[in-house]
């Protein structure tokens, strides 16, 4: 038998030995999870070369002279990079369809022929979008964290971070006129970076492709490989004769952005390395198993679910009528995206037993936080508290959820709290208004109010707005919603459900573009006296969404101080540093030309060709090649655009690089930094990028240069535009 100090001993041995096997297996979970989207300042300290690029750091990024960075920009939730002196970019089909969409008719159907300007005075105003340049940017952490102190609650705390936030981007504007300031949180309540902006509000469509090629696969490809789909289009940034940013002029002249990319006329091949500067919208990285277990089990089936539903009534009621599919179709887009995105986001989190996994990396965490009584006083608790806000806000999820997709789901609806939210906000300081209604962003605020009564399309609205109601007849005793209470009173609800909607539609005048303009000008008083039905209803329900906010706030407030925490201990723990997750701040990402194995025994190549469009091909939507694009490689018309060895047109090509929704539209840059492609999607498997990112299935997807030229050439004899980008 052992004795008891050789027991011990023994135990502390075995301990010691599971810990430090334990801490290899998490460091190489950590290892394929190395993040790769990095931040300006990130970029002089890479070795680009060792990745074999030619460009160097100063290259990419040079705040005191020109640089790729500065053909890089943002337009909507998308990238897109300067092509030509003269404020030409290129940019995803997906990007500017909604811009197409509006300028379409079904008599002149943009969406479905597509489009090209001849000339200048040619080009369509692309309505409501804008073109964001990055003029500079700072780390303004220590002024925001200064506001706080330790008797500070956490929905005092996170109000007193946004009022800062706030200030400073008043006084930077002010000190900037004509600049917009923006401030991005890095890492949660850490770090906080200051940039400012030139945001061109003149935009114009150049040329997009046909739907048949821009959207060659449609949804049945969104986010698959191999793909063939010609996403890409071109657009056109202006400004004022003196150069300042302008709506839009008749007298309007086209952007001299200070740096425009060069066309790698050669494209690329396997195995070469890329890289990719753009604008990934939000990675969820460092967040905790508590939180994606939330996403895994009850977030994403809910509104996968939902978004599916809406789809398919959308579809349905589109086939009846070009002209309503039209207002329908960006929305069902938007909507089919997302949906498929977190189908493959539940796939990916069952197939790698994420949520097990982070939990037993944060037990690992856990213990080497207890072992030591001084961190154990400071983070001890971190963990289990960032859980039970998880647990809280699943203790309430259906009627969260009942009270935001209310407003998802019904325009009018969500009309109706803009106009009530504008009348309250607007009586405030402005600092202390949320964000949309400050003065700096109501004109626009109001503007893309006013412009979504364009795709309104009553008959969708109201079944949507049907089954949340009826959802709500369903909704737990201690989480009803006594304002929908009151209208599902009664032995029938469905009956009581119908006259309530027909009523709400029948007499609500926000759909009248004078009257709600008119109603957004209105005080609170006023609104009431107007005795909107639609209005009445969602002020009955504003007590509810002012608890929500309050409870949100201090969710925030708290979630904030833990994840700082967090993000300490984890960094004392692993003795490195992090990159912060995405969100949609300027960020560079390098790899090569890569294929991968999708599946047991399967293996994917990089680079797709033109043919794999004609053995697609069905003829019927979403696979309806025009047919000049099929003779033009029959005839083996390919031009200067022939990849050599595939003896084809290269139509896409996958890369290991790390992006993610933001990146579409993205430059793909060769070695020298010229662009060679346009990035637009992921792979299924990558669709989990956002909490997890690995060599072995994470891959993103472009339209080859070369496919964009070829079809500019030989299919749309876009003569100018070729002109335009130096091809001679
Ligand atoms: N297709 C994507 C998007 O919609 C791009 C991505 O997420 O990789 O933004």
């Amino acid at each position: 038998m052992k004795s008891q100090k050789e027991k011990k001993s023994y135990i502390k041995f075995s301990g010691l030995f599971i810990f430090l096997f334990l801490i290899t297996i998490f460091f190489s979970s950590v290892t394929i999870a190395d993040e790769g989207m990095y931040p300006l300042s990130e970029i002089k300290k890479l070795d680009l070369k060792s990745k074999g690029l030619k460009v160097t750091a100063e290259d990419i990024y040079n705040p005191d002279g020109v640089s790729l960075v500065d053909a890089i920009v943002n337009i909507g939730g998308c990238t897109g990079s300067f092509v030509s002196p003269n404020g030409l970019i290129i940019t995803n089909h997906h990007c500017a369809f909604g811009a197409v969409q509006a300028a379409s008719t079904p008599e002149k159907d943009l969406v479905t022929n597509g489009f090209l300007a001849e000339s200048l005075t040619e080009e369509i105003p692309a309505k409501g979008f804008t073109v964001r340049i990055v003029d500079s940017y700072r780390d303004v952490s220590e002024s925001v964290l200064a506001v706080l102190n330790d008797t500070m609650d956490f929905a005092t705390r996170s109000k007193a971070i946004d009022r800062r936030i706030k200030e400073i981007i008043t006084e930077t504007e002010n000190k900037n006129p004509g600049k917009r300031a923006e401030i991005s949180e890095m890492f949660i309540g850490k770090s906080y970076v200051l940039f400012i902006y030139t945001y061109l509000r003149d935009v114009r469509l150049v040329y997009v492709p046909p739907r048949s090629i821009g959207e060659f696969g449609g949804e049945n490809d969104n986010w698959i490989w191999p793909r063939h789909t010609g996403d890409f289009s071109f657009i056109r940034a202006y400004v004022a004769p003196d150069g300042s940013p302008a709506d839009y002029s008749q007298d309007n002249v086209p952007y001299h952005p200070k740096k425009y990319l060069k066309i790698g006329l050669e494209g690329v091949d396997e195995n070469e390395p890329v890289f990719i500067l753009g604008y990934p919208g939000r990675t969820y990285r460092h967040r905790t198993a508590s939180y994606l277990a939330f996403e895994e089990e009850i977030r994403m089936p809910y509104i996968a679910d939902l978004y599916e539903w809406q789809i398919s009534v959308m579809e349905e009621l589109g086939k009846k009528d070009r002209a309503i599919s039209l207002k329908l179709d960006g929305r069902i887009k938007g909507l089919a995206n997302t949906m498929k995105n977190y189908r493959g986001k539940l796939q990916g989190l069952k197939r790698l037993q994420l949520v097990s996994k982070k939990r037993e990396e944060e037990q690992l965490l856990q213990s080497f936080i207890d072992s030591d009584p001084n961190r154990k006083k400071w983070y001890g608790s971190v963990l289990s508290d960032i859980n039970s806000i998880y647990e809280e806000i699943r203790s309430r999820t259906q009627y969260e959820f009942t009270l935001d997709y209310l407003l998802q789901s019904s325009n009018l609806i969500s009309l109706a709290k803009a106009v009530i939210d504008a009348s309250r906000e607007r009586e405030k300081p402005d600092i202390e208004r949320a964000s949309a209604y400050m003065d700096r962003n109501f004109t626009r605020t109001k503007e893309s109010l006013l412009m979504s009564l364009s795709n309104f399309y009553e008959p969708v609205d109201k079944i949507f707005l049907k089954r949340i109601l009826t959802d709500a007849v369903k909704l737990p005793e201690n989480q009803r919603i006594s304002p929908i209470d009151k209208i599902i009173s009664g032995d029938n609800p469905e009956t009581a459900i119908n006259t309530f909607i027909d009523k709400l539609y029948s007499s609500s005048k926000l759909m009248d573009k004078t009257y709600l303009e008119e109603a957004l000008a209105k005080s609170y008083n006023e609104l009431t006296n107007l005795n909107d039905p639609c209005l009445e209803f969602v002020q009955s329900l504003m007590p509810l969404y002012d608890e929500l906010r309050t409870v949100r706030q201090r969710r925030d407030g708290a979630l904030s101080k833990l994840y700082a925490l967090l993000v300490d201990v984890k960094k004392l723990y692993l003795k490195k540093d992090f990159i912060p997750d995405a969100n949609s701040t300027l960020r560079l990402t390098f790899g090569k030309i890569k294929g991968y194995s999708p599946a047991d025994a399967l293996y994917s190549a990089p680079i797709t060709t033109v043919k794999g469009i004609i053995e697609k091909t069905t003829g019927t939507d979403p696979y309806a090649t025009p047919k000049k694009l099929i003779e033009l490689h029959k005839e083996k018309n390919f031009g200067r655009w022939k990849h050599k060895k595939l003896n084809d047109v290269p139509v896409a090509l996958l890369y290991n690089l790390d992006t993610t929704g933001g990146n579409s539209g993205s430059p793909l840059l060769n070695a020298k930094g010229e662009i060679v492609g346009v990035n637009f999607d992921r792979c299924y498997e990558a669709t989990i990028n956002d909490y997890m990112w690995s060599e072995e299935y994470s891959r993103s997807i472009a339209v080859d240069i070369r496919y964009v030229l070829w079809v500019a050439e030989k299919f749309s004899n876009a003569t100018n535009l070729l002109k335009e980008l130096g091809i001679k």
